[in-house]
């Protein structure tokens, strides 16, 4: 059996586009996802910017009834990791890592972007035992203790906010002297008396024993190393585009992408490869958000069904 539509990653991008394409009429739709669905959101302790949602909610919350809505509609989920995606003739393969594959006359890829690593000494050592991307995950570990935050875009704004109602104080630490994050979120920092706010500085080295980190060295752009013992660094530094499904054997991409490998789509999300749609957070000019994401989902399965319908009729 040829699927109607295959959705590879089942973050807000690739449920949208399973809602979409399934309550839209095509039969044959599954989406793969490596993981739970839910995509990167789940790993946020607050979202406060998603239409119609009031209140205190963490990005679990928002996102668990998405995939029971889909199934209604007739979503089938796989969850398996994806590793390859090849196009021949008018017929997609989904390689899938337990070495089976799956055609598909369409595709729809949201694969998203994973944390970017800083690069200083001791982040791969103690990374989980003092190390971590996540606050909503480790933030409990440090109830009533001190912490340091890596970064000043939104990400590592908002995380230091949850932290701070968590833990005693919050140094947060980023290389430059004006942060990325929106403003609104950078005076909500400012006006927290647990957060410690250093600038022009970034980590040298996390240090720690057989139990974990016990402190970090940060050093700042004038060589003047501060030394801050803390037994939890959280580091927030921006993500990479999950684009490795799209590498064929010759290493070359199945559709453009730009030089940082964002995919290139028009704004309908139609890549360069007919039947091949990009969406979320790994498509060019992406706006990083949950709701953008969604949206590109629905715009890109209501394409999708169109051209099923053109291919086969
Ligand atoms: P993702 O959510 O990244 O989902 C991609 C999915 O694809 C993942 O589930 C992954 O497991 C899966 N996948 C990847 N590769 C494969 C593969 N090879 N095979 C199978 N599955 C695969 N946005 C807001 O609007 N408001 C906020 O308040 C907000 N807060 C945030 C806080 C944090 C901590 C972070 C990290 C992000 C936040 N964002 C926020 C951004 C938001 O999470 C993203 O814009 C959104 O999740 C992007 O959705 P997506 O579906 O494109 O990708
Ligand atoms: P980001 O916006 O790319 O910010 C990354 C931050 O990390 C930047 O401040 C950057 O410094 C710093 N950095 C990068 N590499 C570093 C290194 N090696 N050492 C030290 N610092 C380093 O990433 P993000 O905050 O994860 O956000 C990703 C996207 O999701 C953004 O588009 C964001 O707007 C969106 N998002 C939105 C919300 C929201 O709307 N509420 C919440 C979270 C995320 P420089 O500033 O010097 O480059």
């Amino acid at each position: 059996m040829i699927l109607d539509c295959a959705i590879i990653g089942g973050g807000p991008a690739g449920l949208t586009a399973g809602l979409y394409t399934t309550r839209g009429g095509l039969e044959n739709v599954t989406m793969f996802e490596k993981g739970m669905p839910g995509g990167q959101i789940t790993n946020s302790s607050e979202i406060e910017n998603y239409p119609g949602v009031t209140g205190e909610i963490t990005g679990m919350d928002l996102m668990m009834p998405w995939p029971e809505q889909c199934q209604k509609f007739g979503l089938k989920h796989e969850m398996v990791n994806i590793t390859r995606i090849t196009k021949k003739d008018d017929v997609f393969t989904i390689y899938q890592e337990d070495g089976s594959t799956t055609d598909a006359h369409s595709v729809i890829i949201g694969t998203g972007s994973s944390p970017r690593k800083v690069g200083f000494s001791g982040e791969d050592e103690f990374f989980g035992r003092g190390v971590s991307t996540c606050a909503t995950c480790d933030g409990f570990f440090y109830k009533g203790k001190e912490v340091v935050v890596i970064g000043g875009g939104d990400t590592a704004l908002e995380e230091a906010l949850y932290l701070a109602k968590i833990c005693s104080k919050v140094y947060l630490v980023h290389r430059r002297d004006t942060f990325r994050s929106a403003p609104n979120t950078v005076e909500r920092v400012k006006r927290t008396e647990n957060i410690e706010v250093i600038l022009n500085s970034s980590p040298d080295e996390v240090y720690g024993d057989k139990m974990g980190v016990t402190g970090i060295k940060i050093k700042n752009t004038n060589g003047e190393i501060r030394n801050i013992e803390v037994p939890g660094v959280f580091t927030f530094v921006g993500n990479n585009v999950n684009n490795q499904t799209l590498i064929q054997e010759d290493g070359s991409f199945l559709c453009d992408v730009t030089k940082s490998g964002e995919v290139i789509v028009d704004i309908t999300m139609k890549t360069s490869l007919k039947g091949l749609y990009a969406t979320g957070d790994m498509r060019i000019s992406a706006p990083k958000q949950v709701v953008s994401a969604a949206g590109d989902g629905a715009v890109a399965a209501l394409q999708v069904i169109s051209y099923v319908d053109e291919l086969l009729n």
